[in-house]
């Protein structure tokens, strides 16, 4: 049996008189991909941002390895790798500079141009944040949440936005971080990224989760009531289209 590196229980949020988050209570287990789905407005930012301390919660428990959120706040960010917003991201400094800036302030030794090797940027470490593609501004984002070695990194809507090439080098990507030993939490919109990357998904409607199980178990429950998806005329779909004939390998530049 895996073990608990997050346990949320009856998690509650509101803002003003509107309650966001509706007692959900989840466990992930360590080393795992965990996603998060659900339609915009579910609730799925507050309850990440709350288990990385950013925002308050109103009422309920959360224990990352072992800490509690609410004696331990500080020790839980040592352990946890967030993607920072793009506004954090100092226009002037390149990429070496900015790692080395995150670095000092987590107080961690890093080698720059390994990290930027981790994510394929190596050649990149001399141009600034604002001079990269949507795919790489999001994989060296993904880089900045490793500075500090954590446990678990927190990963919203990662490929938003990202052409097929980049949403499947991104996908490459966060495997090879899990391969390392690091715990994922993600948030997606995308089932397709779900289904590839997922080992288990929590489904979030409204404020509550609706469904939480592995998407192969949650698949098969879905066909054991009977559904059956329409049946595929064609073998391909345009995306395999436009894949095969712009190539699989990114062309960023
Ligand atoms: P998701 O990430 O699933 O799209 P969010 O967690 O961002 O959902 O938002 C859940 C709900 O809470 C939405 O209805 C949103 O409008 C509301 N909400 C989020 N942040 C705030 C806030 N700071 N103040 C008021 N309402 C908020």
């Amino acid at each position: 049996m895996a073990k608990t590196i997050i346990q949320v229980k009856d998690l509650h949020k509101s803002y003003g008189e509107f309650e966001a988050v509706k007692g959900i209570t989840f466990d992930v287990y360590e080393g795992e991909i965990f996603g998060l789905l659900g339609p915009n407005g579910a609730g799925k930012s507050t309850t990440l941002e709350i288990i990385e301390t950013l925002r308050k919660k109103t009422s309920g428990s959360i224990i990352v390895d072992g800490l509690n959120l609410d004696a331990d706040p500080n020790e839980i960010k040592k352990i946890i790798g967030v993607q920072l917003q793009a506004s954090g991201f100092y226009p002037g400094l390149n990429l070496v500079e900015l790692i080395n800036l995150f670095a000092g302030l987590y107080n961690e030794e890093t080698d720059p141009m390994e990290l930027l090797d981790k994510v394929n940027l190596r050649d990149k470490a001399k141009a600034k944040y604002k001079e990269l593609s949507g795919g790489q501004k999001q994989r060296f984002s993904i880089a900045t949440t490793l500075i500090n070695k954590p446990k678990i990194i927190f990963l919203d809507e990662p490929t938003t936005g990202l052409d097929p090439q980049a949403r499947r080098n991104l996908w490459d990507l966060i495997l090879d971080i899990r391969k390392q030993g690091t715990t994922v939490i993600i948030t997606t919109h995308y089932m397709d990224e779900a289904e590839v990357l997922c080992d288990r998904v929590a489904i979030i409607d409204n404020g509550k989760i609706i469904a939480i199980d592995s998407p192969a178990k949650l698949i098969d429950d879905l066909v054991d009531t009977g559904f059956e998806r329409p049946v595929q005329v064609k073998k391909a779909n345009l995306e395999d289209v436009f894949i095969n004939l712009t190539g699989y390998s990114i062309r960023e530049d």
